[in-house]
Parts: C-alpha cells; sequence; structure tokens
C-alpha cells in the first residue's frame, strides 16, 4: 500500500486528502481548513503543513510519499510557484513547492487544479485503466478543462495549455464570457451562463416551477429537469450543444478515448447528452473518431480536487 496526500488551495478554504493507492485505491481521510486568502503565503504555507500533519496522524501515520498541491490560476509546475491566482492575491511569485516540502519534511508537487482533476481520473479511476487519451471538462463558477494525451498531461509551453472553458462556441453575438471576451464555452457552461440561460426560458413564458433571478443554482434547475420540468430540461439541453460543440473540437483536436465532465452541474450529464449528441451530430466531422469516445460524468465527482491533487504528486514521479 502507497499513501498520498492531497491539497487543493482554493479561494475560500483548503481540501486536504490522504489518499491509499495500488491494489486498492481509496480516499481515506479528508479534512478542510479555512483560506483566509488575506494571510501572507507563508503563514498559509505553514498551516496547510500543520493541517498536513494532523491529517496523517489522524489516519495512524501511514508513511506518505509526498504532496501534490492543486491550486487555480497559473500555476509554474518546474518553479514550484503560482504565476497568477485571482483568488489567491498573496500567492503569486511565493515559493510554493519548495516551503511546504521545508515545512513538512516531505517532497511536494504543484499545478494547476483543472490539470491536477484530470489526472486523478486518469492514474486514479477504475474506469480509465488502459485509456491514454482522456479529456476532463469541469463545470462550476468557471469550466476548466484538462487532457492527457498519449499518456501524458498536457500543458504547453507555459503550463497554460488546454484553458478549454474559453474555447469559442458561437462566433455571432457570442455571451459575454469572464475573460473578457465573447462566445466561450464558459459563458453558456460555467454557473453564470447556465443560470443566464435558464432565465431567458423562464422570460419567454414557458410554464415552469423555476424562480427567475440570480439565486438559481445549477442543481435547482436540474431537480426541476429531474421532475419534467420543461424550462429545466431544455437549459440542459442548451447547455448540452455548446459543451457539444466543445467536445467536438476536443475530438477533432485531440482523438480521446474518452471525454469525462466533472463539477457540480455534471450531475445533469443525462440532461445534457441530448444538446451534446445533437451538437455532435451537427460538428463531428469524423464518425470513426466519435465512436471511439466514451462521454461520462467524472468517476470522482465530489472528491476529484483531492484526488486530483494527490495524483499530481504520483504524476510528477513518472515524468
Ligand atoms: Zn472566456
Amino acid at each position: 500500500m502507497s499513501f498520498l496526500v492531497g491539497v487543493d488551495i482554493g479561494g475560500t478554504s483548503v481540501k486536504l486528502g490522504l489518499i491509499q493507492y495500488g491494489e486498492t485505491f481509496k480516499v481515506v481521510k479528508q479534512s478542510s481548513i479555512p483560506t483566509q486568502a488575506e494571510d501572507p503565503a507563508n503563514v498559509l504555507v505553514e498551516r496547510i503543513s500543520k493541517a498536513v500533519k494532523e491529517l496523517v496522524e489522524s489516519a495512524g501515520n501511514p508513511a506518505v510519499e509526498g504532496i501534490g498541491v492543486g491550486c487555480p490560476g497559473l500555476v509554474d509546475p518546474w518553479a514550484g510557484i503560482v504565476r497568477t491566482s485571482p483568488n489567491l492575491k498573496n500567492m503569486p511569485g511565493f515559493e510554493l513547492q519548495k516551503t511546504l516540502s521545508q515545512c513538512t519534511g516531505l517532497p511536494v508537487a504543484v499545478q494547476n487544479d483543472a490539470n491536477a482533476a484530470v489526472l486523478g481520473e486518469w492514474l486514479f479511476s477504475p474506469h480509465s485503466r488502459n485509456v491514454r487519451n482522456m479529456v476532463l471538462i469541469t463545470l462550476g463558477t468557471g469550466v476548466g478543462g484538462g487532457v492527457v494525451c498519449d499518456s501524458h498531461l498536457l500543458v504547453g509551453a507555459a503550463n497554460a495549455a488546454t484553458e478549454l472553458g474559453h474555447v469559442k462556441v458561437e462566433y455571432t453575438n457570442g455571451a459575454l464570457c469572464a475573460c473578457g471576451k465573447r462566445g466561450c464555452l464558459e459563458a453558456y457552461a460555467g454557473l453564470a451562463g447556465i443560470r443566464r440561460i435558464a432565465n431567458e426560458l423562464i422570460a419567454s413564458g414557458i410554464p415552469t416551477t423555476l424562480k427567475a433571478g440570480n439565486g438559481l443554482t445549477t442543481k435547482d434547475i436540474a431537480i426541476a429537469a429531474g421532475a419534467g420540468d420543461e424550462v429545466g430540461k431544455r437549459t440542459f439541453y442548451e447547455v448540452g450543444k455548446y459543451l457539444g460543440r466543445g467536445i467536438a473540437i476536443c475530438l477533432e483536436t485531440f482523438n480521446p478515448e474518452k471525454v469525462l465532465l466533472g463539477g457540480g452541474a455534471s450531475a445533469a450529464i443525462d440532461f445534457m447528452m441530448p444538446g451534446i449528441n445533437a451538437a455532435l451530430d451537427e460538428c463531428s466531422s469524423f464518425t470513426f473518431i466519435r465512436e471511439m469516445c466514451k462521454i461520462e460524468r467524472s468517476a470522482f465527482p465530489d472528491d476529484i480536487n483531492v484526488i486530483g491533487a494527490a495524483a499530481v504528486y504520483l504524476n510528477s514521479q513518472r515524468n
């Protein structure tokens, strides 16, 4: 049995997980501490280090091989630092990998959180054994992407490749994205985009149990869809259509064996599949590429952040 610790540093909380892998894979134990992003970076890292020690102790002190860290924003895994991160203002430029390693006495590897997520699926999901090419699209507040291609995480020149949330899926009057451009996948399949589509359908007068407004969540819409609500179902059909356009680009670029959907909205995959398939009928050029690709929900929809973070360390030892 081998053990890893995964640390997912988010804007509001840091999630930690002790992962066992080898013959059996499981998340042995998890914990969480507030990020308090206003803290100096060294203070935050000291608190993370303490939380790692407490987590490992609480599980009977198994020998941990290393710590993997997932973090939003532009991460430099070679230098072990965060270059830019919108919700972690004190982290850019700080020697995250080196400092956490010194504090814990364990080797550390860092990676962007969306890249971490695809590594978690690829290295640990029992459904992904022998898969050499996979795409993970995470549907949350934003839309993230990670790609494993020919059995390697695809990172690009600055570890900034595969920003699939900003692949363009609408060129005519595209919706405004948080990045400032129009027509990005995130503007249709991120939380704000899904909410906008639902609100437009409610405003069009279709009878619904959903209440329009900024409080609408993807969970509300999914529950309504599950109960047969027309606006709920049509919202996810529309979201699926745009996702399908993004997936078509991925099929032709990466020829993946799998495209996985993660994040909260992936719970509504059954309602999105008709839209995804309609878009693929329209946009996917090569039948054999489409037919060899399975589109599924993530195997770890709830724990992918810490599992992915742990996988970052394991992957760093493969290269
Ligand atoms: Zn964008």
